[in-house]
């Protein structure tokens, strides 16, 4: 058997544990003698047959291995990197097969990997580009015609080039002709990744040339191209792990106001408007004057889910066309507003009720003296809108599907019976019995037989903050989780137990705003990526802060001694609560099972933005 072994890209511990294996029991080592790096064949047995293919022919490569073979040795051949790329296997594979010899591949780190890691860089940044184009500069071998580096450079993509730091001059002309790379582009050399030698150039296209000059660069070296090497340009985050992104399941944080105008005037509206947002909201607010459909089209698709409230200044056709691909559902969808240029009709658009976007409609014809449009029907009848009256008071909705069957009861007058837990927000409740229909009950009176409610009536039912009412549930968000857990915890265990955790106490997760732990704990993977996944943001406290709280805490010496605070689940909860809301209070405190705890604190006040 011959085995081709992938040497990796130099650094000696950089190939792989099978390669090692390999390379320790061969009785014949062929190796590629002008790159990989040679202390790699101090790993082979006393006796292996040492070949340095770089003074051999195809023909005689393929005799040694035949021979080695007729006396029942086994053959490596060694060569740079991985294989697979730029490797001349397949020449050597097509002889193999013809003689009926068999073989098999372990692959190596190349060394465009070993660059990127020396330079600390990710080539599918996020923002910049989601690809990487690996080609080399036409030499002996030829380079197909549609694959010419000015063809390829046209995509503006992250670029790493091979075998052609010998022509640099030439390199750079055919990457500019792409016209999407400029001199500016950033760029960098790396000359033996991974060797004691190495070099690591940080350049420009347009230093390039000069830089490999100075540096006498002419072969074993990459060069890399593009964007990613920016390591000033803010990179919008990975979507995927970003507590901002908003998906089918789960609703972001978002924060803010984009305005978009797309002419002089309505440029200079959008401004008026954003001075009257900013001083109700004090949020931020990003104007956008959007100069092509295209471009509008990109800067949408990537903050549509990050701000709370959108508006266009212009016509509806163009916001309609502009959102309409983006939109996901009524309860995770922002406000969208539309003003004309004159500012004489301001019409909510697009979530008028969770969304908000009927309030500034009406904050925003108040800043501008224009008309509030408002076409959702239960405000038109001046009704009540549980999602408006949910948002209003920071509460959310598990079951959103209900919100039609609470409208709809409303709209044709039917009673909806509402069922308060005590201590519930006095405004809430006065808002609640100025309407007619709606029938406040208090959480006391929750009738245990539900289906006899069912059987006589229509009636819809509302519950705040209780279980196990075949109702709408409204969940202020007023939890504050704290939690703990044991080194190298995995994500999984933190999910599950955190799944009984809400399952016992009977909570909602929708009510919980935020989650804390212990500085400890700040890098532990397993409860990151458990917030991460829930949207949960995670914020930590050091040992003394979380002493500062005084209370009644399930203390443990053990945990005192390992941590410097006697309850780490509990005070983190308080504090977050205290820190978040001013008034707060353990309302359940420590549970713990699989090496997990957690506690939960509730807001007892207002929380504060
Ligand atoms: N199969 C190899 C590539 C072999 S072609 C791999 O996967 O890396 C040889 C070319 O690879 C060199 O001209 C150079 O462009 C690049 N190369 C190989 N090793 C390198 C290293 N350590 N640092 C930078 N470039 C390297």
């Amino acid at each position: 058997m011959v085995h081709f072994v992938g040497a990796g890209p130099g650094a000696v511990d950089l190939i792989t544990i099978r390669a090692k294996n390999l390379i320790e029991n061969a009785d014949v080592v062929i190796y590629a003698g002008s790159l990989i790096n040679k202390e790699l064949l101090s790993l082979c047995k006393d006796g292996a047959g040492l070949y340095d293919s770089s003074h051999l022919s195809l023909n005689e490569i393929i005799m040694l291995m035949e021979e080695a073979l007729k006396k029942e040795r086994s053959v490596v051949r060694l060569q740079t990197g991985d294989l697979s790329l730029y490797g001349a296997i397949r020449e050597q594979i097509d002889e193999l097969k013809k003689r009926g010899i068999p073989y098999d591949i372990t692959p190596g780190v190349s060394s465009f990997l070993g660059a990127a890691a020396r330079l600390k860089a990710e080539y599918t940044v996020p923002g910049s580009s989601q690809s990487l184009i690996i080609t080399r500069l036409e030499g002996r071998t030829p380079v197909p015609e549609n694959e010419r580096i000015s063809k390829l450079s046209s995509h503006g993509t992250s670029m790493a080039v091979f075998l052609s730091a010998g022509n640099i001059g030439g390199l750079v002309e055919e990457l500019l002709k792409g016209g999407a790379y400029t001199c500016d582009t950033k760029a960098a050399i790396v000359y033996k990744a991974t060797w004691p030698e190495e070099k690591v150039i940080r350049c420009t296209i347009g230093t390039l040339e000069e830089a490999g000059r100075k540096n006498s660069i002419s072969n074993t070296a990459l060069i890399l191209v593009g964007d990613f090497l920016d390591s000033e340009k803010e990179v919008s985050r990975s979507k995927l792990y970003d507590r901002e992104f908003t998906t089918g399941f789960r609703r972001g944080v978002r924060e803010g106001t984009g305005i978009i105008c797309f002419t002089d005037r309505g440029q200079e509206l959008s401004g008026r408007i954003s001075d009257g947002l900013f001083e109700r909201y004090k949020g931020s607010i990003h104007i956008y004057r959007a100069d092509s459909d295209g471009k509008l089209r990109e800067w949408l698709k990537d903050v549509f889910y990050r701000f709370e409230n959108i508006v266009f200044v212009g016509a509806c056709g163009i916001a309609v066309r502009m959102i309409a691909p983006l939109l996901i559902g009524k309860t995770v969808d922002p406000a969208v507003v539309v003003i004309d240029e004159k500012g004489e009709n301001v019409i909510s658009l697009l979530s008028g009720h969770i969304g908000g976007a009927n309030r500034l409609a009406e904050e925003t014809a108040d800043i501008t003296g224009a008309r509030a449009v408002i076409t959702t029907a239960t405000d038109l009848n001046d009704k009540f809108a549980i999602d408006s009256f949910a948002k209003k008071y920071d509460m959310e909705i598990p079951d959103p599907k209900l919100i039609k069957t609470v409208s709809s009861a409303v709209l044709r007058e039917e009673p909806v019976h509402i069922y308060m837990s005590a201590g519930s927000d006095d405004s809430m409740l006065s808002e609640i019995s100025r309407q007619s229909g709606l029938i406040i009950h208090d959480t006391g009176s929750i009738p245990t037989d539900i289906s006899v409610i069912a059987q006589d009536t229509n009636n819809v039912i509302i519950s705040i903050y209780d279980m196990g009412i075949p109702g709408l549930i409204l969940c202020p968000r007023k939890g504050y989780l704290g939690i703990g857990s044991k080194k190298g915890v995995l994500a999984e265990t933190v999910k599950a137990v955190f799944g009984d955790f809400i399952k016992d106490n009977k909570l909602f997760k929708e009510s919980i705003v935020m989650a804390g732990s212990i500085d400890l704990k700040k890098e532990e993977a397993g409860i990151r990526d458990f917030c991460r996944d829930e949207g949960f943001e995670f914020e930590t406290f050091s040992a003394e802060e979380l002493n500062t709280l005084n209370g009644d805490f399930t203390s443990s010496e053990l945990v005192k001694e390992v941590t410097g605070t006697d309850s780490v689940c509990e005070r983190s909860a308080l504090y977050l609560a205290l820190k978040y809301a001013k008034e707060g209070h353990i309302e359940i405190k420590k549970y713990a099972r699989d090496g997990v705890t957690f506690a939960l604190a509730l807001a007892d006040a207002k929380r504060l933005n």
